[in-house]
């Protein structure tokens, strides 16, 4: 019998029990583990509340759940209630699919200052997380600034302009649509240093910003590159540029009666962030390409800003005993081997780039290598070592189906039209787990 432990529930995390249950049938059992009572983390808390289709994949991890010999244990921190070096002890193999939870910093002066946050926080806020859920940012104003050119600097934009009515279906937070609702924005300008051909936008996200409500996207015609260059980029990214050059196109008689702008602003890097104690603007460099790299051209202008939210990335956690990469904000492995007996897979191991399927062979690539590194497991403790450690430090273990409970709960009070709506405290999920 092989013994594994997975640290993290999200995708990376399931698709690696998927791919255990695959290798090895009734010969494998495997824990995952979450510091959460709640178990899918991306899923749940970082997927945008408005794409539920993407969020419809938790019902594969479910499957993956429900086996005998699959467990969820959650409402374990690892590193804090168990050691790494414990469940090396218990488990012939312990898989790092930790994600990667926390921003990467601009490194500009004002990033500090109130109502300035980074992506992670802000979409924790929207999507419920614990950690996140009492942020409470002030949306009072009519200036809004998001920072990055990436998916998620769109999720922001589109959670800041859509209306209540947009949020029909979603599973988007009462606290934070009950105060989008009493939003002033006006203006949201996305600032990206380098220029269109650079986005990483994906055309299905860049396209839903022309069909909102009472937002419209604005484009300079004079940022976009000669239309003969587009024949280079892959169709993808082709494809993003033409709908760029889409809402140049805008007739203003088109934007009667919208409310909100979203302008673009491209080859513009962020300086500083002004104010003295919150956000009133921000101080940026209008740039140039050279050989592909945004370089300052030394003119500056400032953008009036209420609020910004800094969208340029993420970075994994680092957990004691575990040597971790600083420059690349990652575990630092080769191939998705640590050491021998200690993995990493998904977002931990290759940073917080691709989608949520490139999780799905990165999952089976890592079970390929710990069959080869385990052989026929060692005759190890798993589950049952680890749940006499639980018993003896006390820890309140969560398993799948206090997590069942807690979901049905949270479908129990939704809001009209929203699928679920979550519980943002540890001890109101355990509070749910615990009814009768
Ligand atoms: P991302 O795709 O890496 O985009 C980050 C953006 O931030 C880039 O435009 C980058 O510009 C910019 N940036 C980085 N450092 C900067 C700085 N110091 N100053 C100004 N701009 C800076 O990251 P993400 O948007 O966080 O997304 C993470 C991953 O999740 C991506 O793979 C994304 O596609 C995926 N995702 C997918 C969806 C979806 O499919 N619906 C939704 C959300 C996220 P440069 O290019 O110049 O570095």
């Amino acid at each position: 019998m092989r013994h594994i432990a997975i640290i993290g529930s999200g995708p990376a995390g399931y698709y690696t029990a998927e791919a255990a249950q695959k290798q090895w049938g009734d010969d494998v059992r495997v824990d995952i583990f979450d510091c959460l009572p709640v178990p899918y983390g991306l899923i749940r808390f970082g997927v945008a509340p408005d794409h539920q289709s993407i969020k419809g994949v938790y019902r594969r991890y479910e499957t993956t759940s429900l086996a005998d010999n699959v467990r969820f244990v959650g409402n374990v921190m690892v590193g804090r209630d168990v050691t790494i070096g414990e469940l090396q002890e218990m488990y012939d193999a312990v898989v790092l699919a930790t994600g990667a939870p926390h921003d990467r910093k601009a490194g500009i002066a004002g990033e500090d200052l109130a109502n300035v946050f980074g992506s992670a926080t802000f979409v924790g806020w929207y999507n419920g997380h614990p950690n996140f859920a009492a942020l409470d940012p002030d949306v009072s104003g009519r200036n809004a600034v998001v920072i990055g050119n990436g998916n998620v600097a769109l999720d922001v934009v589109r959670i800041l302009a859509k209306t209540r009515a947009e949020f029909h279906g979603s599973d988007i937070v009462n606290h934070a649509i009950d105060l989008l609702d009493t939003s002033g924005i006006g203006k949201i300008t996305v600032l990206g240093r380098r220029g269109p051909h650079q986005i990483a936008m994906t055309p299905k996200e860049l396209g839903e910003l022309g069909h909102l409500e009472r937002a419209s996207p604005r484009v300079d015609p004079a940022d976009l590159p000669p239309e003969s260059e587009d024949a280079a980029l892959d169709p993808g990214q082709r494809k993003s540029v033409t709908l760029l050059r889409g809402f140049a196109a805008i007739p203003d008689a088109d934007r009667a009666g919208r409310t909100i702008d979203v302008e673009f602003d491209f080859f513009a890097a962020p300086k500083v962030i002004l104010g003295s104690d919150r956000a009133t603007g921000v101080e940026v460099e209008r740039t140039r390409l050279e050989n592909g790299r945004a370089v300052g051209t030394g003119e500056t202008y400032t953008i009036p800003a209420d609020l910004v939210v800094i969208c340029i990335g993420y970075q994994t956690s680092p957990i004691p005993d575990v040597p971790f990469d600083e420059r690349a904000g990652r575990f630092a492995n080769e191939e998705g081997r640590i050491r021998p007996g200690l993995y990493c897979v998904g977002w931990a191991r290759r940073g917080p780039t691709g989608t949520i399927g490139t999780n799905r062979p990165d999952g089976f690539a890592v079970i390929e290598k710990i069959a080869g590194d385990i052989g026929e497991g060692a005759g190890k403790a798993g589950g049952e070592g680890f749940d006499r450690l639980a018993a003896e430090r006390g820890l309140p273990v969560m398993g799948f189906d206090d997590w069942r409970r807690i979901d049905e709960a949270e479908i129990k009070r939704a809001r009209e039209g929203a699928p679920r709506e979550k519980f943002t405290t540890i001890e109101d999920m355990i509070a749910a787990a615990q009814k009768e």
